[in-house]
């Protein structure tokens, strides 16, 4: 039989149980008796030293006879449900309230010996042979003028004790059942907590390692159990989606180099059987030639965003001066905003600012946003470049005032070979892969980007950067 933890769980139980009734058997049933002894021997002891006091010392001194004596102690006897014994230090036994004591012929206790208590006032046993059943006896000293006259001995049956000490134990018995049917409830949350969502996510385990990465496991509670599922489905869609990434990323891909390899094949073709005559070859080697620019800029990103995906990328960190990197790479623009009619507003921290980074990869962060920026932006605008220092940071902002990007897409701009639905228009050659070269080196360096935009207004990308330490590095 398979061990579940349910099993185990219950064979906890049935032991706990066990070990309860024998605890309580044992351990719990033998301190109850010895408590019971001590505690009804107190109160015979407190009797006997009364009766050593009054009536035997008066019997002793003959102040009263033996005959009234008698009555007192049987009528005492009697409420104790115990025999008073007055015996001498002989062990004739001179009164017993249990019968009238025949003075001619005095019951005689064979080897009576007054030190069998040891070091405790009481005994238990047949009191030398003198019962059948076991009794408890106390003893007590009759003294008088420093002389032990005899002495006070009350016998009690054991099996009065033992009747109380069985009542009392039913009790705790009780008692235990009680406890252990309520412990039933720790079995049933146990069952509720934590059996039944562990099963739950071990058969959602085990169909994510099938391969069934969109299985919904649902465990409702706020608990760790809860906590645990909810990473458990976290991770499983978090694989499922970057296995339909990955099959929409070769899609993309297979998609991307097909047009324009069909067009350069349909022209060059063309050219060849002479549908297209040679007075129009210039025209169409040009289409080629753009094409072809097309796919080697698509072959240049891909390799870019594997190489930044591979672990361990090395960066070549230096500090370098953000301000000159900025100027130079918006004056690579300065033909494409002439002819849109552009105007870049540097707004820039500092005369000089150094910044630590790898250069030429910030650089790519710098001209992807720019490029996009004035790709979106209508003609007649301007564009907005600012940095600011806050907290040993720099935050650049390239911001625009173009068309853009709607709502639901600015979580999605960052995903490879994303293109919102807006921008197809005003860009044939977009690749989709930019903004996702530009986030993976960002995060590289340990630092974070964000947009801002509204549909129809404009966008603002902001990333940051780490100053350098050593600001007085000075003009180089
Ligand atoms: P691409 O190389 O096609 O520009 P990107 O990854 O750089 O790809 O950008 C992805 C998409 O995000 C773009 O196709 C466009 O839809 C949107 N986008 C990026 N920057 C802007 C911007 N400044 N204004 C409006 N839309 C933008």
């Amino acid at each position: 039989m398979k061990k579940t933890l349910y099993l185990k769980f219950l064979l906890a139980y049935i032991i706990f149980g066990c070990f309860g009734f024998i605890v309580v058997a044992t351990f719990s049933s033998s301190l109850t008796l010895e408590h019971l002894k001590r505690e009804n021997a107190e109160t015979l002891y407190r009797e006997a030293s009364m009766i050593s006091k009054t009536y035997a010392a008066e019997l002793y001194s003959s102040r009263i006879t033996l005959e009234s004596a008698y009555t007192q102690l049987n009528a005492l006897g009697t409420y104790l449900s115990a025999d008073i014994w007055i015996v001498n230090p002989s062990g004739t036994v001179v009164l017993n309230s249990g019968e009238a004591t025949n003075v001619d012929n005095p019951k005689i206790i064979a080897n009576f010996d007054p030190a069998v208590t040891s070091d405790s006032y009481y005994v238990t046993g047949n009191f030398f042979g003198e019962f059948e059943e076991e009794v408890l006896s106390v003893f007590t000293p009759i003294s008088s003028n420093y002389k032990i006259k005899g002495y006070v001995i009350i016998h009690k049956p054991m099996s009065d004790i033992y009747k109380s000490s069985d009542s009392l134990l039913g009790v705790t018995y009780i008692t235990l059942v009680l406890l252990i049917l309520l412990s039933l409830i720790i079995l049933f949350f146990f069952t509720e907590m934590f059996y039944f969502p562990l099963k739950k996510i071990i058969t959602a385990t085990e169909q994510y390692a099938s391969g069934n990465m969109h299985y919904e496991l649902s465990v409702e509670s706020t608990d760790e159990m809860g906590y645990l599922a909810a990473s458990l489905n976290y991770m499983a869609s978090e694989i499922a989606r970057s296995e339909d990434n990955q099959k929409k990323f070769v899609a993309n891909v297979s998609h991307d180099f097909r047009s324009p390899l069909t067009s350069i094949k349909g022209y060059l073709e063309a050219m060849l059987d002479g549908t297209i005559p040679p007075e129009m070859h210039e025209k169409y080697l040009t289409i080629v030639l753009n094409e072809t620019d097309r796919l080697t800029k698509l072959t240049n990103s891909l390799l870019t965003l594997n190489n930044l995906n591979t672990k361990g990328m090395v960066l070549e960190r230096s500090d370098f001066e953000l301000n000159r990197m900025i100027k130079e790479t918006v004056e690579t623009f300065e033909g494409t905003c002439n002819k849109k009619q552009i105007l870049m507003d540097l707004i820039l921290t500092g005369d000089v600012m150094y910044v630590n980074g790898d250069i030429t990869k910030i650089q790519q962060v710098l001209y992807n946003l720019l490029d996009n920026a004035i790709k979106f932006s209508h003609n007649n605008s301007v564009i907005t470049i600012e940095t600011r220092e806050k907290n040993n940071k720099l935050f650049v902002s390239v911001k625009d005032n173009g068309i853009g990007i709607p709502k639901d897409s600015l979580k999605l701009i960052f995903d490879r070979f994303y293109k919102t639905d807006l921008s197809r228009g005003k860009d044939k050659k977009g690749t989709g892969l930019g903004l996702s070269i530009t986030k993976e080196i960002i995060h590289s360096h340990g630092e974070n980007i964000n947009v801002i935009s509204t549909e129809g207004v404009g966008s603002e990308f902001i990333f940051t950067l780490q100053k350098a330490e050593n600001m007085d590095l000075g003009d180089d």
